[in-house]
């Protein structure tokens, strides 16, 4: 028979969730040793994944492990395999669960290897969307790449390197396309971006606050084709590389390489039976409980209730909710907490020399003013229909302004409206 190794927590992943719920269960939970297994398909531990469009294809020089292990973006060492090791935490790389059997409360790796648990904690994560798998003609040709584990962005950055004066096009709008678009471009490559969307990260920005972006954008050389898709990727002469992008409205676009970002789909594959699911995620309540009372779950994967908004159930794929959810998820899992998940929605995101972040909620009815208050600084607030201030947006803001931002989204006072309008006449972003 199979020996079984046996755990009281196992941590299922090994991204953003996993490196700080390991951190929180060594640092604040003071775990003994050999208790606890965090178990991950990717070949290295658990590091800061926005990193890999960022500091990975930009920096000079470029930002490599050890660097961006977790948790060196909450101002920790970086937890390299040595700090899992001294730490007694068994870190089990390239190691792929493909059974859990909850029932019995067993994991099974692709080499037949078996954990038990006591408590299980989710963190699998969500994976890119592939043109491939929607089918689509010629996106299994090479010369196509995708973002989101380290082997690709180590790729990317190799075909950036190797196309330095030559063209790529980006397909998607969203910031997977944006950071991607601004790190080429930094690199010398000439990018086309095309997406369906009538302007960029349609999900969050206003056309205001795009045409700020889209003309940073343009003024670097990058040319925008919006409201059509990709319909089709064809090599030249049987090379086996991409070549020509045919798009739904009939145009052909040649390319030496093309970057996807069209989105991410949350891995639950090993749970859709067992589990309760929610909007394509694992449904969790507001202590991180799934269905299942010894199964917790945290970051890209859950669905779970924002507490703000009238646990309205949310999937979120940002880190600071990988992030925060992860600790308070441990916190729960060991006992130390009662309290319920209160997450305030935060993203953020960089290009080029700019950096912007974004709090709270964007209901589909809100009011925008995007206010030159703080110019030249671009500040955009978001309004709902009784008139309260429920999302705020700042460009390169300094600390105590981000805070103040910050604030407003969580206390949602009453917008001054008067105020507002007169900051926006008086400093209009885009005159
Ligand atoms: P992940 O980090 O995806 O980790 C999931 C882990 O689970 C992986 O290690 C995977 O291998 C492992 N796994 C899955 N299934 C199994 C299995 N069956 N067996 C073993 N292991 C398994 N967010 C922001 O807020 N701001 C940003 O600027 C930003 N930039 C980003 C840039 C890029 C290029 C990408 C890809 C994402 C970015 N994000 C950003 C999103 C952010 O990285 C995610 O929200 C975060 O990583 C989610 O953490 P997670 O632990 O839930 O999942």
């Amino acid at each position: 028979t199979t020996s079984v190794k046996a755990y009281e927590y196992i941590v299922l992943g090994g991204g953003n969730a996993a490196g700080y719920a390991a951190r929180q269960l060594v640092e604040k939970h003071a775990i003994a040793a050999h208790k606890l297994a965090v178990i991950s398909a990717e070949s290295v531990a658990p590091y800061e994944r926005p990193a890999l469009s960022k500091g990975y294809l930009t920096a000079n020089p470029p930002a490599r492990l050890p660097g961006f292990h977790t948790c060196v973006a909450a101002g920790g060492a970086p937890q390299t395999p040595d700090w899992y090791a001294k730490h007694g935490v068994d870190l089990l790389l390239s190691t792929e669960i493909v059974k859990a059997d909850l029932a019995s409360k067993r994991l099974t790796a692709k080499d037949g290897s078996q954990y038990a648990y006591g408590k299980l904690l989710l963190a699998t994560g969500a994976d890119a969307l592939h043109l491939n798998e929607l089918g689509m003609a010629g996106a299994e040709l090479d010369g196509i790449y995708y973002l989101r584990e380290i082997a690709e962005a180590e790729k990317l950055y190799e075909a950036m390197k190797a196309n330095v004066n030559k063209h790529a096009v980006v397909v998607g709008g969203g910031y997977i396309g944006l950071e991607c678009t601004a790190a080429l471009v930094a690199n010398g490559v000439r990018v086309t971006m095309v997406f369906p969307e009538p302007h960029v990260m349609a999900r969050l920005f206003t056309p205001q606050i795009a045409a700020h972006y889209e003309r940073i954008y343009a003024e670097k050389g990058v040319s925008f084709i919006k409201g059509t898709v990709v319909d089709s990727f064809a090599d030249e002469h049987g090379s086996g590389r991409v070549r020509f992008i045919r798009l739904k409205s009939g145009a052909v676009l040649e390319a030496d390489m093309v970057v996807v970002g069209i989105g991410a789909k949350p891995r639950t594959a090993l749970f859709d039976k067992a589990l309760a699911m929610e909007a394509r995620g694992i449904k969790v309540d507001e202590h991180l409980r799934t269905s299942n009372p010894d199964v917790f779950g945290a970051g890209d994967v859950i669905t779970f209730p924002l507490k703000m908004y009238g646990n309205r159930m949310t999937r979120v794929e940002h880190v600071g909710h990988a992030r925060q959810s992860a600790m308070h998820a441990v916190d729960v899992m060991v006992g130390a907490s009662t309290e319920p998940y209160d997450y305030l929605p935060f993203f953020y995101s960089k290009v080029f020399n700019l950096s912007w972040k974004f709090w709270g909620d964007t209901p589909p009815n809100a009011k925008t003013i995007v206010a030159g208050e703080m110019n030249p600084k671009l500040v955009a607030v978001w309004i709902d229909d009784s008139g309260h201030i429920v999302g705020t947006f700042i460009e390169s803001g300094t600390e105590q302004e981000e805070a103040k931002l910050k604030e407003l989204a969580r206390t949602r006072p009453p917008a001054d409206m008067e105020r507002l309008e007169q900051a926006a006449a008086a400093k209009d972003p885009d005159g």
